[in-house]
């Protein structure tokens, strides 16, 4: 089944679950579970209510609370754990988590045979615990990810970089560093002086502003971002946002 988080109410992140969901229901793809702050879900559940009716035709649809630093079991192995972001309203990140077991320290100087071996015998060789694997953080200032230790170890950090404007950018296009903190979004300056915080193997940047052209981002990143990391950050864009 598939599950959507949804990290906050603002129109572009949260509008489009009702559409989602028709769609689905017309694809016959069947029944989804959407996650929202507790205190989020009941009015995403009335605008979603609202189009059944509008549609005179239920949807297939499942409802689930969340709140920070609660796992939620997804199917299998997976977890989901919601975690603060720091927005203009309330807001939530999400790291998705595997369960894994890992090799006791007692063990790790022993083959592989031996390993089997002593695991036949009945010995417990290893210890459960969660991998962080990917961490989304919807909008949010960077102090979202720089206050949750988890959040920041994932393997991948799908972080939202909405702004790339200088010091001479036009003010009157609010896209400074101070812009982006006073709409409680992350700027580029945030990204790069925070590096050395994270571990993670690919850091994609999302959220660009429709005030930059995806080649401005692409250009900034290109002269801003230390040679170490060049290889490691994406640009996730939709085309000329600027139109
Ligand atoms: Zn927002």
């Amino acid at each position: 089944m598939p599950h959507l988080a949804l990290t906050h109410g603002h129109m572009d992140h949260a509008g489009g679950v009702a559409s989602y969901l028709g769609q689905r229901k017309l694809l016959r793809l069947g029944p989804t579970t959407i996650y929202a702050a507790e205190d989020l879900l009941p009015s995403i559940q009335s605008v979603v209510e609202i189009w059944e009716r509008v549609q005179g035709n239920p949807y297939e649809v499942k409802y689930q609370a969340v709140r920070p630093g609660e796992y939620q079991e997804l199917d299998g192995k997976l977890l989901l754990r919601p975690y603060p972001s720091v927005h203009s309203i309330p807001a939530l990140g999400y790291t998705l988590c595997r369960t894994a077991r890992k090799l006791k320290p007692e063990y790790k100087d022993l083959s592989g045979p031996e390993i089997a071996s002593r695991r036949r015998a009945g010995d417990e060789v290893s210890d459960p615990h969660i991998e962080h694997l990917v961490t989304f953080t919807g909008d949010s200032t960077i102090e979202g990810l720089l206050n949750d230790p988890i959040a920041r170890s994932a393997r991948v950090i799908i972080s939202e970089c909405s702004f790339y404007g200088d010091e001479d950018a036009d003010p009157a296009l609010r896209t400074n560093v101070q812009h982006a903190h006073a709409g409680r979004h992350t700027h580029i300056d945030d990204i790069i002086g925070n590096l050395d915080q994270f571990g993670c193997e690919t850091l994609v940047l999302m959220h660009l502003s429709r005030k930059h052209t995806p080649e401005e981002a692409f250009a900034a990143l290109e002269s801003r971002l230390p040679a170490a990391w060049k290889d490691k950050v994406l640009l996730f864009h939709h085309g000329n946002r600027a139109i």
